[in-house]
């Protein structure tokens, strides 16, 4: 069917037989029962190559509403120098396997690893294909390091781990860009493509050719960054994953070098009896101490926030989700809550078993995620309530994955509105009309934050925003007494096939980057500060450029 499919619909193009191509692809997706409608990319790659030359088809990728793709990678399996907390799956020789600690092997993301033995180059590779294949847009990249605790892994193994990373973006794009378009006929060509992702031969053809990209020349991590700046496929963000006594200054400088932006910090409560129930390996001081490091080094903070742990009374959660947002000694930027799933081979499952712990239910964390709604700021973005994990492989705990379904369903019945940055932003079916710049100052972590916003205050649309700080602290010799630094810009890119935006409402090249850098800047001179830093992602460094920063040392900077 399928290949009937790719025959009609070729064949149509081939005739111009239709105007409205969208609606004859619909079609045809129906008349042939596709598992759903596929790309015009990947109409391309089942062409004959003789077709391929002459089809006139519009491949240009879609974006997704934050404008950047993501690509998860994963480190090798290894133990966290702490030991094991009570709830934590996987690891090396585990239950599930040797796969990375906090992982059962059956996400997404680690099944892709494990395909790739772990191999960093690999892994991206195989996710660029994977976006080139579905027609979305992959030039801007968000990184994302998963499988436990990075900083604590040996330092050239990060190291290199990140430099294959770069190596990969920056050769694919090589490879497979002429100017700013993928050669279609070449890739085609690389990937065996239209092929069949269970045929091993191929799967190990192509890994091979892969490899020998890899292999073409050295690997080093400060050329590969250099050659990521001006590459067609962009590194903007970097994150890694850890936990907060992983998160001090050493290790703060050593995620700055690699060229890190974000750091995924795994603090799970901020309750003290918890840390010591799940042998966490780190206390509330600890919490509080990294994130200030964290944040006075200019880096934003994805704080995972766990419920159900035990030590942790059901009434006292969002009174924890609420202390989380208003004491400044927390004050995350973004937040990913899990509440607690109980799985086998771990401490855990044997207290559930034994009827020492009581695990979280969906409904239970629904309440509780749904009532803390009404007291998340404006400048947090909650990311995420559940893990991504099937439920096949938990044993108690949550039993939905669509747990946000039934929180947005609480809420609503509720009444609760969430002004969270996820709940604002312009494309979820939301027009604007009046977008003003608008200034959220605070007090976090001993030092001061200005969210700054372009939004439609009446409609509540969120169009971009800046994070800027003035530091508590000056732990680099890139950060003076007067300096002040941006942690975070953000402007959303507006695509018509997310959001169903007409085009004169795309928020895209309307230069609120720019507006926004410029409040910014405006704000920090007020404030007496004569210099302005930029954490930025390695590929992203290009666009500062051309708002008058230049290198200082991990940062972008400028004198004001
Ligand atoms: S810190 Fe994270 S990865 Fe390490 S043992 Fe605890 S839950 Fe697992």
């Amino acid at each position: 069917m399928k290949n009937q499919f790719y025959a009609e619909v070729i064949e149509a193009i081939k005739k111009e037989k239709s105007d409205d191509f969208t609606k004859l692809k619909t079609k045809l997706s129906k008349k042939y029962g596709m598992s759903k409608i596929p790309s015009n990319i990947e109409i391309f790659l089942n062409s004959s190559e003789e077709d391929l030359k002459n089809l006139k088809l519009v491949t240009k990728p879609t974006r997704t509403l934050s404008g950047v793709a993501t690509i998860s990678v994963m480190t090798k399996p290894a133990g966290c120098p702490h030991g094991k907390c009570t709830f934590c799956p996987g690891g090396p020789d585990s239950i599930f396997g040797n796969v990375p600690q906090s992982y059962t092997g059956k996400e997404p993301a680690t099944m892709r690893a494990i395909r790739n033995n772990f191999d960093a180059y690999l892994q991206v590779f195989s996710r660029l294909e994977q976006y080139a294949v579905l027609g979305q847009a992959f030039d801007k990249v968000e990184l994302i390091i998963q499988g436990g605790t990075f900083p604590s892994m040996d330092a050239k193994y990060q190291n290199k781990f990140i430099a294959d990373a770069y190596k990969a973006m920056n050769d694919f794009s090589a490879e497979f860009f002429v100017d700013e378009e993928i050669d279609l006929p070449k890739f085609k060509e690389f990937f065996e493509l239209p092929g069949d992702f269970k045929n091993e031969e191929r799967t190990r053809n192509v890994k091979e050719k892969i490899l020998k990209l890899k292999g073409k020349n050295k690997i080093e991590l400060l050329q590969e960054q250099k050659r990521n700046e001006t590459a067609k496929i962009k590194c903007v963000g970097l994150t890694v994953e850890t936990k907060p006594d992983w998160a001090f200054l050493e290790h703060g400088n050593q995620m700055l070098e690699l060229g890190c932006t974000r750091v995924e910090l795994g603090i799970q409560s901020v309750y003290e009896a918890p840390l010591k129930l799940t042998n966490r390996g780190h206390s509330i001081a600890d919490t509080i101490k990294s994130i200030q490091i964290l944040k006075d080094l200019g880096l934003k903070i994805n704080a995972h926030y766990m419920l159900g742990l035990p030590g942790v009374d059901r009434d006292k959660e969002v009174e924890g989700l609420k202390q989380l947002f208003s004491d400044p000694n927390f004050k995350p930027d973004m937040l990913k809550i899990y509440p607690l799933l109980v799985m086998k081979g771990t401490p855990l499952y044997l207290q559930w078993k034994r009827g020492q712990y009581k695990p979280i239910t969906t409904a239970e964390a629904a309440e509780i995620i749904s009532e803390a709604k009404r007291f998340f700021p404006k400048w947090v973005r909650v990311m995420r309530v559940n893990r991504d994990i099937p439920t096949y492989v938990t044993s108690a705990g949550i039993d939905k994955t669509n747990l946000r379904q039934y929180v947005k369903e609480l809420q609503e019945k509720k009444n609760i509105v969430c002004n969270c940055i996820r709940c604002r932003e312009v494309g979820r079916n939301k027009t604007f009309e009046n977008v003003e710049i608008t200034i959220d100052e605070f007090e976090a972590s001993n030092g001061k934050e200005f969210f700054i916003e372009a939004e439609d205050v009446k409609n509540n649309v969120l169009l971009g925003f800046c994070r800027l700080r003035f530091p508590s602290q000056q732990l680099r010799k890139e950060i003076t007494d007067n300096t002040a630094m941006i942690r975070e810009l953000h402007v959303y890119a507006s695509s018509v096939a997310v959001g169903n935006l007409p085009k004169e409402k795309q928020v895209q090249h309307r230069g609120y980057g720019k507006k926004l850098m410029m409040k910014a800047e405006e704000i920090a001179k007020e404030h007496g500060k004569d210099k302005m830093l930029v954490i930025s992602g390695i590929g992203a460094k290009e666009y500062y450029k051309k708002l008058g920063y230049d290198y200082d040392g991990v940062y972008m900077g400028k004198k004001l």
